[in-house]
């Protein structure tokens, strides 16, 4: 190995489980993360310092002052310019460990582009928000044919499940009627979510590095540990949970193969978490920025562009638009208002 990388890493080379060769393995390695939040940000951190050899970032959302508290990659004047996750993640990364290929890409994860963007990486990576996305992970690494890790984090508590498709549980396994129908065993709509009821920086930090030392084990070939486990944990109350979650022998999606959220028969309006705001997807569709900033200078309010995104206001909305023809529309929960808005401002 390279003596500087010999050095820079000698004190994972030291333990025993991975040693020089481990290493090696992990500098050739990949892994793609879905999701540059909380979870995400304590994620990445961990595995570009360890020397992942490239990590794909996708990610949707743009950095705000309220993800300050917790979101470890970011920084004040991220927030103040409105920069995508992804393209701020990638900067502090490159800073981080310029050995690592770090590719940052804003986009929201859909039916339609999911394979795209997912395949080719030996594993995936859980950093969303919401169960929409993660039954499309799911439903794509079975595709696949590749290990990813599930990950949640709310309030003080989080959780963490390794999948490894035909092998271990699947995410629909642990999460759906024993009878394969596909019925979720948990409404989601009734599930609490960090828009409602908060989320602790701690938490996110113990499950992002479960799930962190889950990746290394799943790139260095180290199943040891069978996996399968649903291992929570609540910061606050400090209770601890490592449960054994069985392969369900009717499973929709690990056995009989219905992957329905990635054949994706309704993308719905999405309702974003942590604001009060709606994103509409308009898929493919380019945008020029600072042209469609012109024309509407003259109509609405406070028009800001920083080549990766449109913000302007129309009180009591705010419209933040991306170059693929994305929109979040804030100050609504109704997807009539943030429609025709869209269309108003946007155009059809
Ligand atoms: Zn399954």
């Amino acid at each position: 190995m390279d003596p500087k990388f010999y050095e820079r890493y000698s004190r994972q080379i030291l333990f025993s489980e991975i040693g020089e060769q481990g290493q090696q393995r992990l500098l050739e390695s990949s892994a793609v993360m879905v999701g540059c939040g909380a979870l995400g940000t304590a994620l990445a951190n961990l595995l570009v310092r360890a020397g992942l050899g490239k990590l794909r970032i996708v990610d949707r959302d743009f950095v705000e002052p309220s993800n300050l508290q917790r979101q470890t990659l970011f920084e004040e004047s991220d927030a103040s310019e409105s920069l995508p996750k992804a393209v701020a993640a990638e900067r502090r990364l490159n800073h981080i460990n310029s050995g690592v290929t770090i590719e940052g890409i804003v986009a929201d994860l859909t039916p339609q582009n999911a394979v795209e963007l997912l395949g080719g990486f030996p594993l995936i990576l859980d950093g969303t928000d919401n169960f929409e996305t993660r039954f499309l992970l799911n439903d794509a690494a079975i595709h696949l044919g590749v290990p990813w890790i599930y990950a949640a984090v709310v309030a003080s508590y989080g959780v963490t499940l390794t999948i490894r498709p035909g092998e271990t549980a699947c995410l629909a396994c642990a999460l759906e009627s024993g009878s394969g129908n596909g019925e979720r065993t948990t409404p989601t709509a009734a599930e609490d979510t960090c828009d409602t009821v908060g989320v602790l920086g701690a938490a996110a930090g113990v499950i992002a590095s479960l799930e962190a030392a889950e990746a290394m084990k799943l790139l260095l070939g180290k199943f040891a540990n069978p996996g399968g486990r649903l291992v929570s944990f609540d910061v606050w109350s400090g209770k601890y949970q490592s449960v054994r979650v069985a392969r369900n022998p009717e499973c929709r999606a690990c056995v009989h193969r219905d992957l329905r959220y990635l054949q994706g028969d309704a993308q719905p309006r999405l309702t974003m978490c942590g604001r009060d705001s709606v994103q509409i997807h308009e898929r493919r569709r380019q945008l020029d920025l600072p042209e469609l900033g012109r024309r509407l200078a003259p109509t609405v309010a406070e028009v800001r562009e920083n080549g990766f995104l449109l913000r302007f206001r129309v009180p009591p909305y705010e419209m933040t638009v991306f170059a693929d023809g994305r929109a979040i529309i804030k100050g609504t929960r109704d997807t009539s208002v943030a429609r025709s808005l869209y269309a108003r401002y946007i155009g059809n």
